[in-house]
């Protein structure tokens, strides 16, 4: 290993992502273009990204020492999970190593009770919530939502876990003694219309970049289709969406990309969710279906390079998550692959090689739409979001969700 190192070095940059998953391998795709490389702190040959780049640390990003092994030598150290502890990164930065997003930023995207104080604080729009530090706390809160409310573990959840959409006093008050210590905070269920990401990059110098605001489509609390851009999305209102995302990600100092995950309203407004500060589900799309993808403008920006055009190269792109199947399918994933090239020749596909497991996600599909058709005709919008998940449904089940047979 530490001869590879030493051929690259003096020419072209190291980044250092911590954690081995699929947003570090498909970053390292966008490093290989770029002629840097990726190198990986992994905590096994077989996750994603550890299998595709030659230049891994093995370890634990809980442990200082490992992180400190992983950044030796690098441009700057950067994340494909948000887990790392803080402090640790502080030390990092304290001994002279650059980490995008600096920690004084990432925190934000840890612990959800400091995002919604932060935002607040700055007079950003963010649903109503309070810490629970008792019964009483989410009594009274309970009470003054008619108990619409949510309960998310302020640290740790993804995919919906850590959040209960609960119905009402009694299941509140089941999740609070259930939560066993676990810091939680309450939240205002929100009557939205539906969900939206404005994804946005930001370098050191100050460079800021938006992509256009997509829509996302959660099934069991997971993202599993994203539609870019969103359609019967206001332009006001887009472009609120973003200077919000942008407004978020100088404020907090974030370098790199960031995903401001937003709630848009009945009432036509939209309020923060959550910050990805990382590449994230919702910029997928841009791998296929915008000039410059989230990855390659993650590298951009932690790199201090000037920043990516992020215009759409289509009316819409869909894209759409393949899903680990509750049972393997017979086929293979080769097989299912060999057949989704013949039926679907445009199908961008992109797997992460990983196992199936029940509803993991293992790789996703983009379909750039045709340059004939526009965002403001429902009839092609949904074409091309039933192409996607149809190719979607396939890779997970081996199943045409149109009775199509492969054979026939
Ligand atoms: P995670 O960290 O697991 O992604 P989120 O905070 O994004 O958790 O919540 C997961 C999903 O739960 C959201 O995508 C949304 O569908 C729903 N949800 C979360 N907060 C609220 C809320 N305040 N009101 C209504 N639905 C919510």
């Amino acid at each position: 290993m530490a001869g590879v190192r030493a051929t690259n070095a003096g020419r072209m940059p190291t980044v250092t992502m911590i954690g081995g998953g699929q947003l570090a391998r498909m970053t390292h795709q966008a490093a290989v273009a770029l002629g840097q490389r990726l190198r990986v702190l992994a905590a096994s040959a077989d996750e994603p990204a550890a299998q595709v780049t030659p230049d891994v640390v093995f370890g634990s990003h809980e442990s200082l020492d490992d992180l400190r092994a992983a950044a030796s030598g690098a441009a700057a150290l950067t994340f494909d999970h948000e887990h790392v502890p803080v402090e640790h990164l502080e030390t990092l930065v304290a001994e002279g190593i650059t980490v995008s997003p600096p920690p004084t930023a990432l925190i934000y995207a840890q612990d959800k009770l400091r995002m919604r104080r932060r935002l607040s604080e700055l007079g950003l729009p963010v649903p109503d919530f309070a810490e629970l530090t008792d019964e009483a706390s989410l009594i009274e809160f309970g009470e003054r939502h008619g108990w619409q409310i949510v309960l998310k573990s302020i640290r740790g959840g993804y995919d919906g876990r850590g959040v209960w959409l609960v119905d009402g006093r009694d299941e509140a008050l089941r999740v609070l003694a259930d939560s066993a210590g676990t810091p939680l905070l309450a939240e205002q269920r929100v009557d939205m219309r539906r969900e939206l990401s404005a994804m946005v990059a930001r370098s050191p110098f100050g460079q800021g970049a938006t992509w256009p605001v997509v829509e996302t489509v959660q099934r069991h609390g997971q993202c599993a289709v994203v539609i870019a851009p969103a359609p019967d999305l206001a332009d006001d209102l887009a472009r609120h969406a973003e200077a919000l995302a942008l407004q978020v990600a100088t404020e907090l100092g974030v370098v790199g990309v960031m995903a401001v995950e937003l709630f848009e309203t009945v009432s036509g407004d939209v309020l923060v969710n959550e910050l990805a500060m990382r590449p994230h589900n919702s910029g997928h799309w841009s791998m296929d279906g915008a000039v410059t993808s989230q990855f390659e403008q993650h590298l951009r920006a932690v790199l201090d390079y000037p920043l990516g055009d992020t215009a759409a190269r289509a009316p819409v792109t869909v894209m759409a998550n393949i899903l680990g199947a509750q049972t393997e399918p017979a086929m293979s994933m080769d097989e299912r692959l060999h057949h989704l090239c013949a039926r679907m020749p445009d199908a961008k596909v992109h797997l992460y090689g990983k196992g199936a497991r029940p509803d993991r996600k293992i790789g996703h599909i983009n379909i750039v739409g045709g340059q004939d058709g526009s965002l403001d005709d429902p009839r092609y919008v949904a074409a091309v979001r039933e192409r996607a998940e149809r190719a979607a449904h396939w890779m997970s089940h081996a199943e045409w969700t149109d009775g199509w047979n492969e054979h026939g």
